[in-house]
């Protein structure tokens, strides 16, 4: 059998050998087959990145290029990852096993990204602001920060890393991104797109590696102008507090325990659908996942039936086959982390209706069977921890305050879904609920256009729309004396 192909960090617009020489496997977590091996980055790799980034942001070629030419090179960029969609999305299926057809419908979306962002490159501008004297010009500027740290997990690697790669290029920021240690292909690729579209060598550059050894370094590193994550709570905890102490700006986006609600009056068949994508689309793996599930009680047990129903009946099996309903967990870690919590669950009183075990589905992978938990309550672990998985936990409600109350006693506050043909209450609970995003009769719509931001410890600040910007840009204030008189006496006091 042939060694498998290498794939070297990209730095100053080309591939570059790591510095411990060393490389670490790359799974496909569907058959266990190693698909490539990737350069275990360091700190003196993430150095090197920083710094070409560093020269870049200053280069004239970048920094004086006008906002409308940076525009046309992130349309540039979108045109190439159209024409590269069907490997692009054949490469993360293979690497993190979700569906071929769900990476093709992400890669569908992608250059819809960069053409919204490239559109918005030359509409980043200040304002005069109307001090009280007259004559003075007080004007705002939006300037790009410099070097960006952009760290990404596994379950979506470049949709993850476009809603932070786009904005930050749209700005004139330069970027160092530190994919998951179980992804790094595709957002490589993407590192050469960048250069083929026309952006500088050193305007976006990857490091490859573990979270310790290269997102660390990276974190840590005095260059930095900001670090831009998505991931766990835990982690982005840990990078808040490193950027805090020097004082540069962090987006995180962390993790979720996101309610999906379906009250009495919903159309129960569409509910069930909207629960079923809402929790076992990805396998579970996804931020937003619908892990809890509140039914009102007079609709509770068909809901419970539908849902059961179809948890039961969906196809598992290699992601790249299109009959395929749902793929394996990204890496064997992630298959026991959530076989564990179905045992937990289990302990803590919970009854497994369907699914509840590990299976290899013939190929060798980390699959978990899609699973439902009831007789749950809100204070069991398995209901109040994230489990990244195919795990649905579904229980009654009565009332409308009951279920708001239930709903946001969550440490996170991500996206929650509520069904209903109620208007009135339709809105009332897009103001009760304490999560950033809101969907009603509907679960996991996203758009570039749409702001979206976590609350509570599912994140601090806004990805996409124009509400990102102000992430990716710093405020100046610049105040020009228009007076060509003499210059007052400080001590004479003014009026
Ligand atoms: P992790 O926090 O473990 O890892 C995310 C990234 O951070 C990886 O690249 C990881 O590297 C890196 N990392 C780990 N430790 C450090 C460190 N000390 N310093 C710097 N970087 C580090 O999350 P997962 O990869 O497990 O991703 C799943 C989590 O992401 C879930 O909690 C999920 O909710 C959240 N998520 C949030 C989304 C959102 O938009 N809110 C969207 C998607 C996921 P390595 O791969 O080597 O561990």
């Amino acid at each position: 059998m042939s060694e498998p192909r290498k794939l070297q960090h990209f730095i100053g617009g080309k591939p570059v050998e790591p510095n411990s020489g060393e490389y670490f496997p790359s799974t496909n977590p569907a058959t266990r087959e190693v698909l490539y091996l990737a350069a275990r980055g360091d700190a003196v790799d993430i150095d090197a990145a920083v710094q070409s980034a560093a020269e870049t942001f200053l280069d004239p070629r970048w920094r004086d290029l006008s906002q409308t030419k940076r525009g046309h090179l992130l349309r540039r960029l979108a045109d190439l990852i159209g024409e590269n969609a069907e490997e692009l999305a054949r490469s993360e299926s293979l690497d993190n096993g979700k569906l071929l057809r769900e990476m093709r419908g992400q890669m569908a979306t992608l250059p819809e990204y960069y053409y919204y962002y490239a559109g918005l490159a030359d509409k980043i501008h200040g304002a005069v602001v109307p001090t009280s004297d007259r004559q003075v010009l007080n004007y705002t500027m939006r300037e790009p920060l410099g070097v960006v740290g952009a760290i990404t997990p596994w379950n979506s690697p470049l949709t993850l890393t476009t809603s932070k790669l786009a904005p930050a290029l749209c700005a004139g920021n330069t970027v160092v991104i530190k994919p998951s240690e179980y992804t790094s292909a595709t957002v490589l690729k993407l590192a050469e797109l960048v250069i083929e579209a026309g952006f500088p060598p050193g305007a976006v550059n990857v490091v490859t590696g573990f979270g310790a050894e290269a997102g660390q370094p990276l974190v840590d590193h005095p260059g930095l102008a900001k670090i831009s994550f998505t991931g766990s709570t835990a982690t982005g905890s840990r990078i808040a507090a490193s950027a805090a102490g020097r004082f540069i700006g962090s987006t995180l986006e962390l993790g979720g325990k996101s309610p999906n609600i379906v009250f009495d009056d919903a159309n129960v068949a569409n509910a069930a659908m909207g629960v079923v994508a809402g929790i076992f689309a990805a396998a579970g793996q996804t931020c937003i996942a619908g892990s809890r599930v509140f039914a009102q009680r007079a609709i509770y047990d068909e809901l419970l039936q539908l849902v059961a129903d179809r948890a039961s009946s969906i196809r598992m099996g290699n992601p790249l086959d299109e009959d395929t309903e749902i793929g394996p967990l990204a890496f064997e870690d992630q298959r026991d982390k959530v076989a564990s919590y179905v045992d937990l669950g289990r302990d803590e009183g919970a009854r497994v209706l369907t699914g509840g075990r590990a299976t290899d589905a013939g190929l060798g992978g980390f699959f978990y069977e899609p699973t439902v938990l009831v007789d749950v309550n809100n204070q069991m672990r398995v209901v109040r921890e994230e489990i990244f998985g195919p795990v649905a936990a579904i229980m009654p409600f009565d009332t409308e305050d009951e279920v708001v109350q239930l709903a946001n006693d969550t440490e996170y506050g991500l996206a929650a879904g509520v069904w209903t043909t109620n208007l009135a209450r339709a809105h009332r609970m897009a103001s009760r609920l304490d999560a950033g995003t809101i969907w009603v009769n509907t679960y996991r719509a996203m758009s570039p256009m749409s702001p979206r931001q976590g609350f509570k410890s599912s994140g601090v600040g806004v990805e996409h729309g124009t509400e990102t910007m102000k992430e990716y840009t710093r405020l100046k204030s610049v105040w020009i004396n228009t007076n060509e008189g003499p210059v007052p006496d400080p001590f004479v006091m003014r009026s």
